[in-house]
């Protein structure tokens, strides 16, 4: 049966696959297609079109931009997009120097409080490719003892409302679906399950988004009904995906959440490896 995964994370952003062990995971387990869906970077698309070929994959391109709406942190996936969109490359640049920034403030609150670590020991443990965020923070700070466990370090210290977070500036909504769009791609919002009990969820529904994500792991049936419901009302795409991200998040498995051969098609229909 064709089963396509289309929100999965690699060693480019917060997963601990690299591109290549994702993919023949994904094969592995039995999926036809797949989409990289990193946070604001495109860097595994550099070498995943070759490797999806020599493993019998179809993979379409995909991206996940984080940006502000009112008080909420919300996700956006950008899928079928042109890797050759300067628009999009220099806005990933442009979240890359957001997050030093960002990450520098969070690491001065830790410093304040005796927790020490360094932009370069994040780059250095990380790599200066990877996008680098929170989760990445909080894996240092329990591997130092900090605390005793990710969970922890986002409980206590760097969740969003918490003494040490930091959000830095962000981008719009508008401005994150206007460079999806620019890049020829469909702008959809991610797991929206997580803004169920937010009180503008809809106002932001009424921004350009071409789809939502319907499908996702240990989304309940009643919340993937709540979802299908608005993208038929709305004439919208829908998606799915696992939001794997290897051991980091261990309880996930790849290809959990899937959507058909039908449903890959209609959302991949210019930029999609075969
Ligand atoms: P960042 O993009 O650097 O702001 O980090 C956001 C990421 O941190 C999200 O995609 C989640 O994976 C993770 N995250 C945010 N809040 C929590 C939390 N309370 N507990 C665990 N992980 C969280
Ligand atoms: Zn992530
Ligand atoms: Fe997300
Ligand atoms: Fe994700």
């Amino acid at each position: 049966m064709f089963k396509a995964d289309l929100h999965c994370h690699t060693t480019f952003s917060d997963g601990t696959l690299t591109p290549q062990e994702l993919m023949q995971l994904a094969k592995n387990v039995g999926l036809s297609a797949l989409s990289i869906t990193d946070h604001d970077t495109l860097g595994a698309y550099a070498q995943a079109p070759q490797e999806a070929k020599k493993l019998g994959l179809i993979l379409g391109t995909g991206v996940e931009l984080s940006c502000q709406f009112k008080d909420a942190s919300i996700h956006i996936l950008g899928y079928d997009y042109s890797l050759e969109s300067e628009e999009l490359r220099t806005f990933c640049e442009k979240h890359h120097r957001r997050r030093e920034l960002r990450n520098q403030k969070i690491l001065e609150k830790l410093s304040r409080l005796g927790m020490q670590i360094t932009q370069d020991e994040l780059v250095s443990t990380f790599g200066i490719d990877s996008t680098i965020g929170r989760p990445h923070i909080a894996k240092l700070m329990t591997e130092k003892g900090y605390v005793i466990s990710p969970k922890e370090a986002f409980n206590l210290y760097i969740g969003d409302d918490k003494c040490c977070f930091d959000s830095g500036v962000a981008f719009s909504v508008e401005e994150t679906i206007q460079v999806i769009h620019q890049a020829d791609g469909k702008a959809f919002l991610a797991h929206p399950h997580l803004l169920s009990n937010f009180k503008s969820l809809k106002t932001l529904l009424d921004q350009a988004f071409d789809g939502i994500e319907c499908h996702y792991a240990r989304c309940s049936p009643e919340q993937e009904k709540r979802w299908l419901k608005i993208a038929k009302h709305r004439g919208w795409l829908m998606s799915g995906g696992s939001d794997f991200h290897g051991d980091s998040k261990a309880y996930v498995r790849l290809g959990c959440s899937w959507v058909s051969e039908e449903v890959f098609h209609q959302i991949f229909q210019k930029h999609v490896f075969l």
